[in-house]
Order: C-alpha cells, then sequence, then structure tokens
C-alpha cells in the first residue's frame, strides 16, 4: 500500500514522501480514506501510530479543495490535551502544508503564556487551530475567534483530555460548533467517559482500531544528564568535544529551536546544521548529504523532519528537548545503534522535565540513571525581568511567549495563578 493509493492530491503524496513516509501507517491506510469521504472517525490509536498525520493529511487535503471562511472564523478546530502536544501537532500542520500551492494558516494556543500573541495572530481567522480546551474558551472570551464555521473538530487524545479535568470545557466548546460538521476522535484507551463523550459528537464513525505494537530497541546505551535549560547548549558543546563524537543527531522541539541550537553549536566552532520542514527541499537536501559526507557534524532537527533522515552510520541521538511521548523517544533513539552498531542515546532533563522523563521511562519499563556532568548541574536560574532566561551565553533565550524549554509540558493556570493574575489586575489603575 502506498500513500498514493488513498485518496489524497498529489502534493499532499509529495509531501508525505518527502518527510520519508515511505508507506502509511495501519491507521493512515484505514483513516485517511474514511476521512476523505468525510466520514466521522473513531480511532483507538497509540501516539507513535502515525494519528497525527492520519488526520492532518486529508483535513489538509479538504482544506485544498474548499473557500476560506471570514475573519476570526476557524475551518478546523483540533483540540489536545496539552501544551507540548499543542505544539507538536502545530508543527506537524506546519510542516505538511508548508509546500501547498496555497498558504494554510496554522496557529496553535495554549495557556500558561500570554494570550495576547494569540491573539494576535488569529486576526483575519484561521485555517487550522490547535489548542487546549482553556485557552480556547478564553480566546472565544476575548471575541479572538469564532468556531460556528468550523467544518472538522478533532479530538487528540481524547482520553488525556478527560484525564486533565477537561469534560466541562470540552461541553462548553461542543456547544459552540455547528452541527453540521466532520468529528475525528482519537483516544489511546477506551473508558466508559471517554466512548460517552465518542457518542455525544460522532455521527456513525468509522472505528478504526489499532493494536498497540511493542517496539524493541537495539544496542543503544542511553544515559540522561541533569541540567538547567539555560546550559543545555553549552553541555552539548562540552559533551561533542569531550567524548569526541563525529556525528549526532539532536532533536529540538520546535523549528526555533534547531535553529537557536544549530547556530550555537556553529558559533562554537562545531559543524552544525538546523533541518526542519521551513527550509526549502534544495536546502534540505544540502544539509542530508553534508551530515552524510562527514562535512557536518552535528544536524538538529525536529521530529517531524528528522523524519526524513536515513543515515545508517549514526553513533550518536541528543534528546536536547525531550520528545512528547515515549513513542517518540524509540523512534528517536532507534536512529543510532542500527545495523548491528551499537549507539548511544542522550536526554537532557531539566528539572521541569523531570516528571516527564520519568513517565517515559516507566512506558519503557526502564530507569536510565541520572548522571550531573561537574560544571553543569542545576542550580537556580533566575529569569530576567522580561521573562527571559538569560543563557551561558548571556543571551537572552527564548522571546517571552516562547517556551525557553521547546514547550514541551503543558501547564494549565492554577487557580492560584488566576487569583493571583486577578489581584494583580485589581491592583492596577
Ligand atoms: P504520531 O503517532 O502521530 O505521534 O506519529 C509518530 C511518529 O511517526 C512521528 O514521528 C511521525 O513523523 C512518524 N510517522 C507518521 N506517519 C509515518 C509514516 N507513514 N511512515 C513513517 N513514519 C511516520
Amino acid at each position: 500500500m502506498s500513500f498514493a493509493h488513498l485518496g489524497l492530491s498529489a502534493a499532499l503524496v509529495r509531501i508525505a514522501s518527502d518527510h520519508g513516509f515511505e508507506s502509511p501507517t495501519p491507521v493512515q491506510e484505514a483513516a485517511i480514506p474514511a476521512i476523505l469521504e468525510g466520514h466521522d472517525v473513531l480511532g483507538l490509536a497509540q501516539t507513535g501510530s502515525g494519528k497525527t498525520a492520519a488526520f492532518a493529511l486529508p483535513i489538509l487535503h479538504h482544506l485544498l479543495h474548499e473557500r476560506r471562511g471570514g475573519s476570526r472564523h476557524v475551518r478546523v478546530l483540533v483540540l489536545v490535551p496539552t501544551r507540548e502536544l499543542a505544539m507538536q501537532v502545530g508543527e506537524v500542520m506546519r510542516e505538511l502544508s508548508h509546500e501547498l500551492p496555497g498558504p494554510i494558516k496554522v496557529v496553535t494556543a495554549f495557556g500558561g503564556v500570554s494570550i495576547n500573541p494569540q491573539m494576535m495572530s488569529l486576526r483575519g481567522g484561521a485555517d487550522i487551530v490547535v489548542a487546549t480546551p482553556g485557552r480556547l474558551l478564553d480566546l472565544v472570551d476575548h471575541n479572538a475567534l469564532r468556531l460556528s464555521d468550523v467544518g472538522a473538530l478533532v479530538l487528540d487524545e481524547a482520553d488525556r483530555l478527560l484525564d486533565m479535568g477537561f469534560a466541562e470545557e470540552l461541553a462548553d466548546i461542543l456547544e459552540m460548533l455547528p452541527a453540521q460538521r466532520q468529528s475525528l476522535f482519537f483516544s489511546a484507551t477506551f473508558p466508559d467517559d471517554v466512548q460517552e463523550l465518542a457518542n455525544a459528537l460522532l455521527k456513525e464513525p468509522v472505528f478504526i482500531e489499532i493494536p498497540d505494537e511493542p517496539e524493541h530497541a537495539p544496542d543503544i546505551t542511553q544515559r540522561s544528564i541533569k541540567v538547567d535549560a539555560a546550559k543545555r547548549a553549552q553541555l552539548l558543546r562540552h559533551l561533542i568535544k569531550q567524548e569526541g563524537w563525529s556525528r549526532a543527531l539532536v532533536f529540538a522541539a520546535t523549528k526555533y529551536g534547531t535553529e537557536l541550537v544549530a547556530h550555537k553549536l556553529h558559533r562554537a566552532g562545531i559543524k552544525a546544521a538546523a533541518f526542519h520542514g521551513d527550509l526549502s527541499q534544495g536546502a534540505r537536501r544540502e544539509v542530508l548529504e553534508a551530515f552524510k559526507a562527514g562535512e557536518l557534524q552535528v544536524v538538529v532537527a525536529t521530529d517531524v523532519a528528522a523524519r526524513g533522515i536515513h543515515i545508517a552510520d549514526l553513533p550518536v541521538v541528543v534528546n536536547f528537548d525531550l520528545p512528547r511521548s515515549s513513542a517518540d523517544y524509540v523512534h528517536r533513539i532507534g536512529r543510532t545503534g542500527r545495523a548491528g552498531a551499537s549507539g548511544l542515546a542522550v536526554s537532557f532533563v531539566t528539572p521541569d522535565m523531570e516528571n516527564h522523563f520519568r513517565l517515559i521511562e516507566k512506558r519503557q519499563g526502564q530507569r536510565v540513571a541520572r548522571e550531573l556532568i561537574e560544571g553543569f548541574e542545576p542550580g537556580d536560574q533566575p529569569a530576567g525581568a522580561d521573562g527571559t532566561v538569560p543563557d551561558d551565553d548571556g543571551e537572552a533565550q527564548a522571546p517571552k511567549g516562547l517556551d525557553p524549554n521547546g514547550g514541551i509540558k503543558g501547564r494549565r493556570k492554577s487557580k492560584k495563578d488566576k487569583l493571583r493574575e486577578a489581584a494583580a489586575k485589581a491592583g492596577t489603575p
């Protein structure tokens, strides 16, 4: 089976292949034709099954063939449980739509950061909004968007949406959506409350169940190093030099992150380049060829872009930003230790990512002992007055509103945060 047989437009088939998706995964094979035909879908699929592309590709296909809505209108709404997933799904949408003939506007919205930039980016509407439910409602309250024209709704990781206590928000959002729409519902598990939610929003869905396949890692040594976010670039430089890594693939969560890390390495005299979906195909090819030829020592990539990197001899993989899921972790580290060679996978664990990494370890059924590297032990990192974290070069690491940790861990505002904000507002004349 190939992508060309699923009914997707030629441009999307080409884009899938450019991303290294040679053949559709089982969930894609089942979901893409059903979604293209306009059916609702209930997909029981794990992260790692390829479910994001399973809904993203047919949604982009539909968008290419439909008329745009008016200002403040949203055509496709993707609801996700966490900031981390919002960023990742938004990134996949952007990467897959980047080379399409018409521009597709993707806006990502999640809590825990200022709402203003998100409101600004919603001006003039958006083709696709990927959001966490709480922030989406805040944006509706601010009149930043209208949901009355949403043609397709995706609930991604529906079980986690409910686990995180979003049932009320979801009910509020569903009320604002037009009854006439396509709904796609993905969940890794299917307990009663998830089933109820699915019944409430799906109409005669096509049911897709993909069993979870255990994945096996070959001979890969895994290490994890505790480090502060702002010290990671310096630690990476240190390790590359100290341990004499001949070639390393470094994963960052966002395109911005890949550029920033590659830039810092480059400045330190290490031949490094960023690799992501915003680069032209020619530029991507050049990077790959230079990496294969040994002219580049380090490539810093996003998960999606890295799919196109096939390198037999890759001794080191670095998780500069942790992957969002245990399945992605397996995918990432599986790029090293191929063809019988042994590989090394190093994960940088910042203090606020400790719990996230523990979860990954738990899912893998293994513990990776944390190391401390002299001179890079985590300590207090006071943020600057403008909300940026100064990094080891004294540069602001990420502009306000952008997550310096690559936006892995989502956090909704707690009641306390909201109260504090309200109190602060009341205090300002
Ligand atoms: P997901 O389940 O959406 O989180 O996807 C897991 C990983 O599989 C991501 O890194 C995708 O880039 C990758 N992926 C998705 N579809 C395919 C495909 N058809 N072939 C190879 N990799 C894929």
